[in-house]
């Protein structure tokens, strides 16, 4: 008799679940409480543009994720390697550029020489990048707890370099600037960045779940499913108990409340503002009441992204930085992130209208030290996602994976 799994969620992990549970010769019911797959990883259409829900990107660099998705197929284009960095004024904004060395050798000497921070600093960002690039990804998480800021202070990086490079971009990343993410999660992500590229896919984040979904074969999928999980065999679907021989809960569970929040705000402007295929970093970020971590241009890298008159502005903000300064609302967050974009790009501002302003509450889990002590161990039960593992679109993969490896070895398929 054919074996019959339920997944329940289909995010990037319930979705993988799904493909690894079919190789396994089960056939799956995919329940999803929304009214589309994807998760976290959903794309909208608005006026001719793609909105991504929240600035996303695919870093090429993950292992696991370079086997499963076909990045060509999804018609990436990737962002230049190194970042803009602005220093905001309301007549004079100063803007550096800081290109990889390792990737864009010319570029990258001449950007060590703008003056931005102290070639010593830049030295650092090198020497920690050849060190990353010869240690295992598996003994990234072997290391002793700490958090990011400790650690990027005891590699001799300067605080004023810290603050002006590492909080805006990392932030953006981590969804907090105080750098108090275990500093084996920036490893992990710094290594990734240093040997992959971040690319976006022609049809928006979305293809990625896509791309998933439409190799899955004996998979039924249920969207706007009221489904409760009883136990690891036994599912409520309405009013319906149903058994399967496997349940995978591919969701956060509830009781993981700690998460980090964001908000994105898409603009509609008649040209892009910024030269090169950068992602933009505020070095002010932590020196005033600043908002933006960073800004993007996803229409630079792939057009598709707006109508061909026209640029799509994506701009970041970490939401508790937004709380602290008493900014709770959608309208005193445009409100705030226009008046802060004026001394980005003065004059300029006024030509651009807001397509959609985006709070994300839970964007990713909070962990504890003591989550990575512990990661390798970690089998999830029967539960993946990236609240299980590490908050990454890798991170989801691989829990989805260690979850349906241990069902296997477990003998759950019998
Ligand atoms: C704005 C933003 C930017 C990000 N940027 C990056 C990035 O650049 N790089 C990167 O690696 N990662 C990034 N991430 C993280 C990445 O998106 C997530 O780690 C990944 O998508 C998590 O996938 P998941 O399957 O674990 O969870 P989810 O995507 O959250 O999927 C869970 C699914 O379960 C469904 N569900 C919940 N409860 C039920 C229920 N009771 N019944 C049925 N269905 C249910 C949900 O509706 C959802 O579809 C970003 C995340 C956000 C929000």
């Amino acid at each position: 008799m054919t074996k019959k799994a339920a997944v329940v969620g289909a995010g990037i992990s319930g979705l993988y679940a799904c493909w690894l549970l079919e190789k396994q010769g089960y056939s799956v019911y995919l329940y999803e409480k929304s009214d589309a797959i994807g998760g976290r990883m959903r794309s909208e259409k608005k006026s001719g543009f793609i909105l991504d829900r929240g600035f996303h990107v695919l870093q090429t660099g993950y292992p696991l994720a370079s086997e499963l998705f076909d990045y060509e197929a999804m018609g990436c284009q990737a962002f230049e390697p190194g970042a803009l960095i602005i220093k905001p004024h309301e007549k004079k904004p100063k803007i550096w550029q800081f290109t990889d060395p390792f990737r864009r050798p010319m570029k990258g000497i001449f950007g060590a020489f703008s003056l931005f921070t102290s070639p010593l600093n830049l030295l650092r960002v090198g020497l920690l990048r050849i060190k990353l690039m010869r240690i295992q990804d598996s003994e990234l998480f072997q290391k002793e707890s700490q958090t990011t800021l400790d650690y990027l202070l005891s590699k001799g990086f300067s605080q004023p370099f810290i603050d002006r490079f590492f909080s805006p971009l990392f932030g953006g990343i981590f969804l907090e600037t105080e750098l108090r993410t275990d500093s084996r999660m920036f490893d992990f992500v710094f290594k990734n960045m240093s040997r992959g590229n971040m690319v976006l896919p022609k049809d928006g984040i979305m293809a990625c779940p896509q791309q998933l979904f439409n190799r899955l074969t004996n998979t039924t999928l249920k969207l706007n499913a009221n489904v409760s999980c009883i136990d690891d065999k036994t599912i409520r679907d309405g009013n319906n108990v149903q058994d399967f021989d496997i349940v995978v809960r591919a969701f956060a569970p509830v009781k993981s409340k700690l998460t980090r929040g964001v908000w994105t705000i898409h603009f509609a402007a008649p040209k892009s503002p910024l030269r090169g295929n950068y992602i933009m970093l505020n070095s002010s970020l932590k020196s005033s009441n600043s908002l933006i971590s960073h800004l993007a241009v996803p229409s630079d890298i792939q057009p598709s992204y707006a109508p061909s008159d026209q640029s799509l502005i994506t701009v970041t903000v970490v939401a508790e930085d937004a709380t602290k300064q008493g900014l709770t609302s959608k309208q005193a967050i445009e409100e705030s992130v226009i008046k802060e974009l004026s001394l980005w790009f003065p004059g300029q501002v006024d030509e651009w209208s807001v397509l959609e302003v985006q709070y994300i509450e839970s964007a990713l889990p909070e962990f504890s030290g003591e989550h990575f002590d512990n990661l390798a161990n970690l089998t999830g039960d029967n539960i993946c996602g990236d609240s299980t593992y590490h908050a990454s679109v890798e991170g989801a993969l691989i829990s989805a994976q260690r979850v349906i490896d241990n069902l296997v070895k477990n003998g759950s398929q019998d």
